[in-house]
């Protein structure tokens, strides 16, 4: 039961391995985007030449002539087909992260169960057992098939967006060198949209991944009774978390369902001492701060996390912590708990 140091710094451990997984992938898609840019990089500087020397010798060059001139056909298909490569890659470069992080994190999980059992012989605790690695297997196919559905559009959006920055008029007063610079720049900002989309990819799944693998290991220890919604408390936590941290739930509960680059997590808290079978021994409370209690002791923190409105509606028992969070169903996406706007709290509060 007692959530103590240990169990919050390991929580924490798990969640920086985790994090490390998700940069190291983020740092790998990036080096292979910029890659694939070197690669065409020079057709399209020279495409941007052929389209300004054009248009200086006079052709009035409309945005479709623009596209369907061959030297911008030749850059665009090109383009198209390295994007698609880059699309095809995503999966299996995220492959063995995936893998591996679902696999720590069901080790990982057990310590923070553990961390809270009396201080006896080993033996007479119950045991841990690790969570049946079909289940793990079942978890990282379905993250991987979600990432493969999702890097297949990539390079079609991408593509889209480079022939709207194409036919997009530079500013007409400007030079052909800052006209080619400038277009050489949308080229590529609409060239790494796909880079984008990939990074949120890669940190949805893994994290949605790891947080699969937790419940599934949580669910799988019997001593394990509940899991608590855990949020780091500091002047940058969302309202919303805010809302949510320090709330408990059934161990098979999926989630935390937080927002987009949540970093929330559900700690799994285990059964008493005495529920144990050691009920001479003394438990230590909980340390887990609650947010009224960090309120109390953090009020710049608190202002600057809340902001000030929301804030004083609290301190003035306008409204409560479970107003915060709202749940938003996502058709995309899962659904996910998001701050209330002010909006809204204030409608709670004036009908108090
Ligand atoms: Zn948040």
């Amino acid at each position: 039961m007692a959530i103590n140091e240990l169990t919050l710094r390991r929580a924490s451990e798990l969640r920086s391995v985790v994090d490390d997984y998700v940069d190291a992938s983020t740092r790998a898609l990036t080096a292979r985007w910029a890659q694939a840019w070197q690669e065409v990089a020079q057709e399209w500087q020279d495409t941007i030449a052929v389209i300004l020397a054009r248009k200086a010798a006079g052709e009035p060059l409309t945005p479709a002539q623009i596209t369907q001139l061959a030297r911008t056909q030749r850059a665009l298909a090109m383009t198209a087909t390295r994007l698609q490569e880059l699309a095809s890659e995503i999966g299996p470069l995220l492959e063995g992260s995936v893998r591996e992080v679902v696999e720590r994190t069901a080790d990982l999980t057990t310590g923070v169960a553990v961390s809270q059992m009396p201080p006896v012989d080993s033996k007479l605790l119950p045991s841990f057992t690790r969570v049946d690695q079909a289940a793990l297997e079942q978890i990282i196919e379905r993250s991987l098939g979600q990432i493969h559905a999702s890097s297949l559009p990539l390079a079609d959006d991408a593509i889209d967006a480079l022939k709207s920055s194409l036919i997009r008029a530079v500013p007409s007063g400007w030079g052909p060198a800052a006209a080619a610079s400038e277009m050489l720049k949308r080229t590529r900002s609409s060239f790494n949209g796909g880079l984008t989309r990939a990074m949120r990819l890669a940190r949805t799944e893994m994290l949605d991944a790891h947080r699969a693998a937790n419940t599934a290991q949580n669910a799988a220890n019997p001593s394990v009774t509940a899991v608590i919604w855990h949020a780091e408390l500091s002047s940058r936590t969302c309202p919303s978390c805010l809302g949510k941290h320090g709330t408990e739930y059934p161990p098979d509960t999926p989630g935390p369902f937080d927002h987009q680059n949540g970093r929330c997590t559900f700690i799994p808290k285990t059964k008493s001492w005495a529920d144990l079978g050691f009920p001479d021994i003394e438990e230590p409370p909980d340390i887990t701060l609650s947010v009224d209690d960090w309120m109390q002791s953090n009020p710049q923190d608190a202002v600057a996390a809340l902001g000030p409105d929301r804030y004083r509606m609290l301190q003035d028992g306008q409204i409560t912590l479970p107003d915060l969070t709202k749940r938003v169903d996502n058709p995309d996406w899962r659904p996910s708990y998001q701050a209330t706007s002010l909006a809204d709290l204030r409608k709670v509060a004036k009908n108090l």
